[in-house]
């Protein structure tokens, strides 16, 4: 092989250029700089903003479920509120979500009695 910065014939198997005495590849300096890669600020800031996320979102998941599947979005308000405990973030909405949940399920229940029952006794 030639030297890279020189251009004169090289041993193949020597680290240095024996006319300029520049190093014969720039393989060395590759694999530090790939170590070097994984940036330490995002990880770091990574897991806080899952973990917000991740409450958030359960207590939105609680909040709009409970407009339409009450039970669904009953258990996902309460999961809702107890990782608000561990987090203090998104508990107001876990509550609402877990009133609205319970609201429906009243409604719910209500429409039944009121509706169906009716209904089977005509019939
Ligand atoms: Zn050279």
């Amino acid at each position: 092989m030639y030297c890279i910065k020189c251009g004169s014939p090289i041993d193949d198997n020597a680290k240095f250029c024996p006319n300029c005495g520049s190093p014969t590849s720039a393989v060395p300096s590759v694999p530090p700089a790939a170590t070097y890669y994984p940036s330490q600020p995002q990880q770091a800031s990574q897991p806080r903003q899952t973990a917000q996320n991740q409450t958030n979102g359960c207590a939105i998941a609680g909040f709009v479920l409970s407009f339409f599947m009450p039970l669904i979005g009953l258990i996902l308000s309460i999961i809702g509120v107890g990782k608000a405990k561990e987090c203090g973030n998104g508990k107001g909405l876990a509550i609402a979500g877990i009133v609205l949940s319970s609201i429906d399920i009243a409604v719910f229940i209500l429409v039944v009695l009121l509706v169906v029952l009716p209904l089977l006794v005509l019939i």
